[in-house]
């Protein structure tokens, strides 16, 4: 051996993460060739296996290549490497995958049709030209198809669709961007699009994207079957359109979202920043929630008295090519009556009757639903609103192991949440639970997951809520294993597990919402607890008042506000804006319902103080979607204007009557809205600081949690953190899952692996 000569080492390297059916092995075989490196690389049913020999230092930059260069889809969470004896095998090849027993892949969510394949779909000399289903390594669907793993063609809802000899060709090619893509297709061998009017039979001689354009372009509403289940779609632009949806759907002012073509379609109808264009355009493709422009062709009635527009891009062939006939932005629902799941087959679509007048269908079945995704962001920190397509079923590193937990969430939004083996994944957005669809959906995607990933529960989670739906199905369905986690421990707890906080440390928990059942059977929502996974200790809470007719309420902001006034000792003066919306003898059933406390309800919640405020100041007296008030109570929040209110802070109680007080006096000053409204978000920022100061110094808690749907307040949240890194306090928020109840399950799961493990003698 001379001294030049170069040492060669053999190492076994282990992937594990989303590494499968998202074109890693070919990327890997392209790279080891490139480095000269020697070698194979193949799939287990758990991981990418790759062995490799070469010089050492060429290995280690191998390595960290492999976490560099991955594929837009490969999400990497770790390369375990091994030594190996060397052997002599020249070259580098893709070897046969190994099963390997009991154990489980990451599924990559849904992707959006990449740039790519575009430029094919609208190249004339490409083969796939106009193709509605063209897709490759890098994108296209995923989580929708795969009926069971591992990620294989027959293992998917693309099994009836042998593929051409030209297709197959490519498949089988390491060097073809289409390498082992389980939906390849073409027009001679791929699933196919067909276009029905109303009653007529499916109309065979037209080109379906040309009678959907033509149908879109007369005012009318088509079902467009996208990757995880229909939408209505109409002319975003054409107002008799956009009213006929509504008043079909039964949707009075909820915003609907729109699709486009681009980034720069996009910034024809908002101000889009660069992290939002980039987020707009990224695989998971959700809807974005952006600043909307005035005066542009957009229907008003798409958001009707809101600033904000949720945009999509195009993300599929199909939307693609509809919106390249069409030249107008789509509007884009889900097919589906208010708070159920989304129609995904065509009983389910058939049964939505009176909601379209054509469909355009296809024949490749979806076997998962997923809804759209719903995003905004604040600053450059992302605020998932709904997680469902793109994003699911990425899952959240858990660290407990041991045992499988599933948590079912709570009723609103609905997501449930299984965790096993170090991770816990949260399933998509389903629906509201209080129908029997959404329960139906619910059954049928929960019993999809554990078998995907072989999970049996020892524990399952639920509200303790004695109302909700979930809970009573995890009662008759795992009767002997339920564990009950209060609703804003859940809250706490899901900004825990998604930061990866030591489960034993505690944390000063702010948990503001509209509604969450408390300990003490009243009805909690402005709750600050010293928690850990454990435990819990409600350390103050916002002062209770009594709420007429409980949920009725809820939709009445201007009953709220009567509650809150009398709750803080303040006339019904006439003057006031919730006041004029009762005759006088319905302010006498009100106050006399009040003194009896006949049918109210005790609750401390923030969602309701956010409603009354908005009401008091005339911005919303009925609402018809949840945390509409709250939503315009921000919106109208423009003026930073000084002199903030201050709620008074009595332990355990955040009393609110001063800040009731200061804004009624407000208003008799004829002060305007928008710094009324701005110093209520100033007020609810300094008692969370004040709270958490005094906290941390009696407790010796650094560390601040911000959860519940109040949260999704983008200036209350921005408002909080800063104060609180001013203060020298970590502020954590939910940025993978959402800090409404859509974020419930993965804190019911953090909360239930810990405080319920089974100990090594039985028991819990
Ligand atoms: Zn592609
Ligand atoms: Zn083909
Ligand atoms: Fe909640």
């Amino acid at each position: 051996m001379t001294s030049i000569e170069i040492v060669r080492l053999a190492e076994r390297l282990v992937v594990t993460g989303v590494v499968q059916g998202v074109g890693f092995r070919p990327f890997v075989h392209r790279l080891a060739t490139e480095m000269g490196l020697d070698g194979h690389v193949g799939n287990d049913s758990t991981s990418v296996f790759i062995d490799v020999t070469g010089p050492a230092e060429l290995i280690d930059g191998f390595v960290d290549r492999l976490y560099a260069d991955a594929p837009a889809l490969a999400s990497i969470e770790h390369i375990a490497r091994t030594p190996l004896a060397v052997t002599s095998e020249p070259g580098f090849r893709i070897v046969k995958s190994r099963c390997a027993e009991g154990a489980r892949t990451l599924v990559a969510p849904d992707a959006a049709v990449c740039a790519d394949c575009v430029s094919e779909l609208f190249d004339p000399a490409n083969r796939r030209f106009r193709h509605p289903f063209i897709t490759c390594t890098n994108c296209g669907p995923r989580f929708t198809i795969i009926e069971s793993v591992p990620y294989d063609r027959p293992n998917t809802t693309m099994a009836g669709f042998p593929m051409c000899q030209e297709c197959d060709a490519e498949y089988r090619d390491p060097d073809d961007r289409r390498y082992h893509a389980q939906p390849i297709a073409c027009a001679d061998c791929g699933p196919t699009l067909s276009f029905q009017a109303a009653d007529d039979p499916v109309d065979v001689e037209a080109d379906p994207i040309v009678r959907t354009v033509s149908t879109l372009a007369n005012g009318e509403i088509v079902a467009i079957k996208g990757l995880g289940g229909y939408h209505l779609a109409c002319d975003a632009t054409n107002d008799d359109a956009v009213a006929a949806l509504r008043i079909r759907k039964h949707r009075a002012d909820k915003p609907f979202a729109i699709m486009v073509a681009s980034v720069d379609h996009a910034a024809q109808f908002a101000h889009v920043s660069d992290a939002e264009a980039e987020l707009l355009a990224s695989p998971a493709s959700p809807i974005v929630l952006l600043r909307a422009k005035a005066n542009t062709t957009l229907s008003p009635l798409v958001a009707p008295g809101n600033p904000l527009v949720g945009i999509m891009l195009a993300y599929t062939p199909v939307h693609h090519l509809i919106i390249a006939g069409h030249e107008a932005p789509l509007v884009m629902t889900s097919a589906n009556r208010s708070g159920e799941p989304i129609a995904h087959g065509r009983t389910g679509l058939d049964a939505l009757t009176g909601l379209h007048d054509a469909v355009l269908d296809h024949d490749r079945p979806i076997h998962m639903p997923v809804d759209d995704s719903v995003v905004r962001l604040v600053g450059d920190r992302l605020l998932p609103i709904r997680r469902a397509r793109g994003y699911a079923p990425l899952p959240v590193a858990f660290e407990r192991a041991r045992p499988d937990v599933l948590a079912v969430g709570g009723d609103l939004k609905n997501t449930f949440c299984v965790a096993s083996g170090g991770h816990a994944w949260v399933g998509q957005h389903i629906g509201d639970m209080a129908n029997l669809k959404t329960l139906q959906a619910f059954d049928d995607i929960v019993d999809r997951f554990m078998d995907f990933y072989d999970v049996h529960p020892t524990i399952v989670a639920i509200d303790a809520h004695p109302g909700y739906q979930s809970s009573r199905w995890a009662r008759n369905h795992h009767a002997d294993r339920v564990v009950e986690v209060q609703h804003h421990h859940a809250h706490v707890a899901s900004v825990m597990a998604e930061h990866h906080l030591d489960p034993a440390a505690p944390v000063i928990g702010f948990a503001f919402d509209g509604t969450g059942y408390g300990e003490d059977g009243t009805i909690w929502g402005g709750e600050v607890l010293v928690a850990n996974a454990f435990e819990f200790e409600r350390i103050a809470h916002l002062s209770p008042i009594a709420l007429p007719g409980g949920d009725a309420a809820v939709r009445h902001p201007c009953r709220v506000a009567l509650a809150h006034l009398r709750g803080a000792g303040l006339q019904w003066s006439p003057s006031l804006a919730p006041v004029n919306e009762f005759d006088d003898i319905e302010l006498q059933l009100l106050r006399r319902q009040l003194e009896s406390g006949v049918a109210c309800v005790s609750t401390t919640s923030m969602g309701r103080l956010f409603d009354a405020v908005a009401s008091l100041l005339g911005l919303r007296h009925h609402i018809t979607y949840e945390a509409q008030a709250a939503i315009e109570l921000e919106i109208a929040a423009t003026e930073c204007a000084t002199g903030g209110y201050r709620f008074g802070w009595d332990a355990p109680e955040i009393v609110v009557q001063p800040v009731l007080e200061a804004i009624v006096a407000d208003l008799d000053r004829g002060q305007s809205i928008g710094a009324i409204a701005w110093r209520f978000h100033d007020a609810v920022a300094d008692i969370v600081t004040r709270v958490a100061i005094d906290t941390a110094r009696d407790r010796g808690i650094a560390t601040v949690v911000l959860g519940g749907g109040t949260f999704q307040n983008a200036l209350l949240t921005h408002l909080c953190t800063e104060r609180l890194h001013e203060a020298g306090l970590e502020a954590v928020t939910n940025c993978l899952v959402p800090p409404n109840d859509g974020g419930l399950a993965l804190g019911q799961a953090f909360v239930a692996a810990h405080a319920h493990a089974v100990h090594p003698d039985g028991g819990f």
